[in-house]
């Protein structure tokens, strides 16, 4: 079963696998790290670009050590899920402290670094050092779910122990990392989320989804929980005269931790309070919200007019030019509040 499984997806793999992806060539386990970090929840194309330009500013585990955390954040910005980018850099500060600036190479140790799940390490052990190991990303989940007829949540506890002990068996000792790749490339290319292409799949003679025809319905999806939602005021303090907008860091923990935004308040009136004493101008933009996976965030920006002189609050502040690049990590809100004020008088 195992020889026959993996030697149907390396025969595939030697056709249709994809081997010339940036981090495949010259592959090193921090560039397998950089890649398996930013492919997560994140499709291959728009990882590409973001990929070679943070190896261009970081081509080694030590140079993004050293970096300042603003510039890795803002070579993240638009990349989503935020919290990844922030431990990528403190797990580099510790491979700087306790492994010579080197990635370790066990299962435990990395997984002891912050970011690194049980999925990633076995893909840096594997993809990188070269050492028989498994994955389980949301490719390979779900190949095995419907390969296996898994009916229930793959997110379940018992479903995922039960999903991780197939793919620790059906992974071969030999060319494991081919086999882990071409897993990958397999849910990627073609037992995608919608409309597989079962036609062009290795697996077909056994796979139980394809045979009952239920393929569409697996993998089953989150049991449904109400989305909350949460209103926001966001103080935008332009001064017109130098073109510029105040802005203030984040908490580094939380949504959007340490990625400079506009300050929120939970009222127009709290916002009012915090503005300059007596605004020249007071314009309220259209309001819109922003949809996270657990919560919808409906903002309410209100532009005050003032100077750049105006003193700022013990908040983490500063202000930056509205029409110039800054190598600071923005929210996906300030992003688009950007793009909204570069269009207004
Ligand atoms: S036969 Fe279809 S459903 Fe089964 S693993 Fe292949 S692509 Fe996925």
């Amino acid at each position: 079963m195992k020889e026959q499984f993996s030697d149907l997806v390396l025969r595939w793999f030697d056709k249709f696998g994809r081997k010339t992806l940036p981090w495949q060539i010259d592959k090193t386990p921090y560039k397998v790290w950089l890649s398996e970090i930013m492919l997560q929840q994140t499709q291959v194309n728009t990882v590409i670009p973001y990929f070679n330009r943070f190896l261009e500013r970081f081509p080694s585990l030590s140079d993004l050590a050293r970096a300042d955390q603003d510039t890795v954040l803002s070579l993240w910005t638009g990349l989503g899920y935020y919290a990844r980018a922030r431990n990528l850099y403190k797990a580099a500060q510790v491979a700087v402290e306790q492994y010579n600036g080197e990635l370790p190479d066990s299962q435990t140790e990395l997984e002891s670094l912050p970011g690194i799940g049980r999925s990633t390490a076995g893909a840096i052990l594997s993809l990188g050092f070269g050492k028989p190991a498994a994955i389980l990303d949301g490719n390979v989940k779900r190949v095995l779910a419907r390969y296996f007829g898994e009916t229930e949540w793959p997110g379940k506890t018992a479903v995922q122990r039960s999903l991780w002990q197939q793919s620790e068996a059906l992974t071969p000792t030999i060319r494991h990392d081919d086999y882990n790749q071409a897993m990958m490339d397999l849910g990627a290319l073609v037992c995608t989320r919608s409309k597989p292409n079962c036609e062009a799949c290795p697996l077909t003679g056994n796979c139980i989804a394809f045979k009952t025809n239920t393929v569409a319905t697996i993998p089953a999806p989150k049991p449904k929980k109400a989305n909350p939602t949460r209103s926001v005021y966001l103080l935008i303090q332009r001064d017109t005269k130098s073109r510029s907008v105040m802005l203030e860091q984040r908490p580094s923990t939380g949504i959007w931790g340490g990625l400079w935004s506009f300050p929120e308040y939970e009222n127009k009136a709290a916002l009012l309070n915090a503005a300059p004493t007596q605004p020249e101008q007071l314009v309220e933009l259209s309001p819109f919200k922003h949809v996270f996976s657990h919560f919808t965030l409906h903002c309410y920006p209100i532009v005050v007019d003032s100077r750049a002189t105006d003193a700022i609050n013990e908040r983490q502040q500063r202000w930056v030019p509205l029409h110039e690049d800054q190598e600071l990590g923005y929210s996906a809100v300030t992003v688009k509040l950007f793009k909204k004020l570069r269009m207004l008088k």
